[in-house]
C-alpha cells in the first residue's frame, strides 16, 4: 500500500439520514481523501448534548448517519469511524486544554453568539466549550488536515492556538498544529433556493428518499424567483436547479438547459424533472449498498465499535504524553 501523506480528522453531529448538503458539503470529500491519508472520522455525540432538548433520537441518528457514511463508501477495514463518547480519553483532554483557554475568546466566538441567539433557553457551560472539545477531538488524534466547512475555519485556528499554548506553558510539542482544508462545495442551498440545506429549515433531500420521494422533493425546489410562468425566459445563474444540474448532469445536458431557460425553451418543471432523473440515477449505487447494509444492524454497530478500539490506541498515547507534559502524577 501507498505511503499515506498525514492523518485527516473530521466529526460530524449525529443528525441522523444525510442530506444532499451533508454529502456535497462533506461526505464525499471524505470518501476521497481515505485514497491520500490515514482517515478517522467521528459521529461526535457529546457535541450533539450541546443543543439537543431531547436526547432520544442519538441512538437512532447515529446509526442512520453510519448507514449513510459507509453506503457512500467509507471504508472502515482502513478508516477509523466511531462514536466520540466511547472513546473518554477526549473528555479528559477537553478538560487539561481548558486550562489554556482563555474564557473571553470562547465568549467572542461568533459561533457561540449564533448559538446563544438561537437558544437563549440554554445556553449551558458545554456550549461555551465546544470549541475546546472539538480541539480535544482533532489534537487527541494527532490531525494534520481537518476538512470542514466555512462556517467551521475559525474552530479549527482556535484548536491551533490551544495547540500553540498548551505546548508553549507545558514546554511540550506534544500537540500538532492542524491544517484546515476546505470542501469544494462549502454552501449547497436548500429547496428553497436561498439558505443554506439543512435538516432543521426542512429544505433538504435526503440522499435514502425512494426515487418517488426524490422526484417529489425536487419538484419543490424554488428556481428563477423572476421567472413567472412557462413562457418568461429564466436565468440559470441564479437557479439552484441549474447549480444542482452542474453537479449531476452530462455536459450536453447542462448546456441544454443553459441555452433553453434563457430563451423559454424549457419550463421549470421538465428541467426538475431532468435533474430529479439524473440524481435518481447517480444514487442508485449508494442507495443499494445502504439496502445490502441495512440488512445487517449489527454489522454496523461492530464498525463502530471496532473503530472506537482502534481509535483509542492512539487516543491513550496522546494523552499520557499531554499528562506527562504538565508533569501529572501517573
Ligand atoms: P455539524 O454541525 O456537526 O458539522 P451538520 O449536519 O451541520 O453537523 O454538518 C455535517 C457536515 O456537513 C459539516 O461538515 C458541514 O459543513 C456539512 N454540511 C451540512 N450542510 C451543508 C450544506 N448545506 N452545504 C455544504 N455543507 C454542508
Amino acid at each position: 500500500m501507498a505511503q499515506k501523506k498525514g492523518r485527516v480528522f473530521s466529526g460530524a453531529r449525529p443528525t441522523g439520514r444525510q442530506h444532499l448538503g451533508n454529502y456535497l458539503g462533506a461526505i464525499k470529500n471524505y470518501v476521497a481523501l481515505q485514497d491520500d491519508y490515514d482517515c478517522v472520522y467521528c459521529i461526535v455525540d457529546l457535541h450533539a448534548l450541546t443543543t439537543l432538548d431531547t436526547t432520544l433520537e442519538i441512538r437512532e441518528n447515529t446509526y442512520e448517519m453510519a448507514l449513510d457514511w459507509l453506503a457512500a463508501g467509507i471504508r472502515p477495514e482502513e478508516t477509523i469511524m466511531f462514536i466520540q463518547s466511547h472513546v473518554p480519553q477526549v473528555t479528559e483532554l477537553h478538560l487539561l486544554l481548558s486550562m489554556v483557554t482563555p474564557l473571553g475568546k470562547l465568549t467572542d466566538l461568533p459561533t457561540f453568539k449564533e448559538k446563544a441567539r438561537m437558544q437563549p433557553h440554554n445556553i449551558n457551560y458545554g456550549l461555551v466549550g465546544y470549541p475546546v472539545l472539538m480541539a480535544a477531538d482533532i489534537l487527541l488524534y494527532k490531525a494534520d488536515i481537518v476538512p470542514v466547512g466555512i462556517d467551521q475555519a475559525s474552530h479549527v485556528e482556535f484548536t491551533r492556538e490551544i495547540a500553540r499554548s498548551f505546548n508553549y506553558r507545558y514546554k511540550t510539542d506534544t500537540l500538532k498544529e492542524p491544517q484546515v482544508k476546505h470542501t469544494e462545495i462549502p454552501k449547497v442551498i436548500g429547496t428553497d433556493g436561498q439558505n443554506k440545506m439543512s435538516k432543521s429549515l426542512d429544505n433538504h433531500i435526503e440522499l435514502a428518499l425512494t426515487p418517488q420521494e426524490t422526484v417529489q422533493r425536487v419538484m419543490t425546489m424554488v428556481t428563477d424567483p423572476q421567472r413567472k410562468t412557462r413562457q418568461d425566459p429564466g436565468n440559470p445563474d441564479v437557479c439552484n436547479v441549474f447549480s444542482m444540474h452542474k453537479i449531476f448532469s452530462s455536459p450536453q445536458e447542462v448546456e441544454m438547459v443553459n441555452i433553453e431557460c434563457r430563451r423559454a425553451g424549457i419550463g421549470c418543471v421538465d428541467c426538475k424533472k431532468l435533474f430529479a432523473k439524473n440524481l435518481n440515477t447517480s444514487l442508485e449505487p449508494f442507495r443499494s449498498r445502504r439496502n445490502e447494509l441495512a440488512k445487517n444492524p449489527q454489522d454496523i454497530w461492530d464498525i463502530l465499535h471496532d473503530g472506537a478500539r482502534r481509535a483509542s490506541q492512539i487516543a491513550k498515547v496522546t494523552l499520557q504524553e499531554a499528562r506527562q507534559a504538565i508533569g501529572l502524577p501517573d
